[in-house]
């Protein structure tokens, strides 16, 4: 299993992770967020995805959460640039459709898992059924669940199958690492306000949002409960400021990049069997005039 790159914004594996006490605002220096450290980091993760794909062993699944306007897809657009798109996925989870609904609360997510080799990223995911439907319960009555509905317990369960979905997946290679992307609730006004004012971005605004953020408090805690009791050094989860974005999409960047450096990702050593194979194909080659 990998190691979890250290970080100011890792979320502690012993449950005790408050979001009253993570930052939406920078607290380190931001100087590595400029021009230079975009280029490195371009390239360097576009270089891990190559070994990744070749050395065809460990897949690579990055969650992101997130409360709206937080930077979700810019971020995902501005760290998988550059990285080659046939060896990655990005799979959005919005209100589940009615055959997703008739199977098990994971079924739709593993559907989309990466295989090995490739890097796979979840815009929201399965926490969804412990964040927004923990904040609005009613979405329960629409999930045909068997038996009596016990609110003192669902949550509890929704989250040990999480938590032991990831540990299985972690011992069969995958590597997990989890973004809450923590933007402030001015800061979301902000840009809700923003959305509002500039013509070109109207087409990001949605009123319901707007009512969403009513929810923020139960949103917050529903975000501690489940952080809390699902960062582990297999899965570990980052809260990372949100506030100001470049300085985010830099954080998220050097904590996959180090990630990736952690397993030891190399090329493939042929075998001798492959050596010999080569050697005939070269004799084979050589024997061939035109
Ligand atoms: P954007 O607004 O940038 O397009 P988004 O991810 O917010 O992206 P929307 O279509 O606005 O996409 O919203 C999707 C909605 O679906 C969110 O409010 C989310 O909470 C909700 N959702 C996701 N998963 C579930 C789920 N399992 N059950 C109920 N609602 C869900
Ligand atoms: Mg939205």
């Amino acid at each position: 299993m990998f190691e979890a790159p250290a970080s100011p914004y890792l979320v502690p594996f012993d449950g005790t992770f408050k979001v009253s006490e993570a930052s939406t605002v920078p607290v380190t220096n931001g100087q590595r967020h400029l021009g230079e450290f975009r280029k490195w980091a371009r390239s360097n993760l576009k270089q891990s995805q190559r070994v990744l794909a070749a050395g065809d062993r460990h897949s690579v699944l990055l969650v992101f959460q997130a409360m709206d306007a937080a930077g979700k897809d810019s971020t995902i657009r501005a760290v998988m640039q550059g990285v080659d798109p046939s060896g990655c996925q990005v799979s959005e989870f919005k209100r589940p459709s009615d055959l997703e609904i008739d199977h098990d609360f994971l079924w739709r997510t593993s559907c989309r898992l990466p295989e090995r080799g490739r890097i796979g990223i979840f815009n929201r995911s399965q926490y969804e059924e412990v964040l927004v439907v923990r904040v609005h319960p009613k979405i329960l009555a629409s999930q045909r669940l068997p038996g009596e509905l016990n609110l003192e317990t669902i949550w509890d369960d929704r989250l040990r199958s999480i938590r032991e979905q990831e540990e299985h997946l972690a011992r069969n290679g995958t590597v997990i690492i989890k973004f809450w992307l923590n933007v402030s609730k001015e800061q979301q006004k902000k840009r809700f306000l923003a959305r509002l004012d500039d013509p070109d971005r109207n087409w990001k605004f949605e009123p319901q949002d707007v009512i969403e953020r009513r929810y923020w408090d139960a949103y917050m805690r529903a975000y501690e409960e489940a952080l809390k009791v699902t960062s582990k050094p297999w899965a570990p989860w980052y809260a990372i400021p949100a506030d100001d974005k470049g300085y985010m999409r830099a954080r998220v960047a050097e904590i996959i990049i180090e990630s990736l450096q952690g397993i030891g990702l190399r090329y493939p050593e042929p075998s001798a069997d492959d050596r010999a194979r080569f050697a005939e194909s070269r004799a084979e080659l050589d024997s061939q005039t035109d």
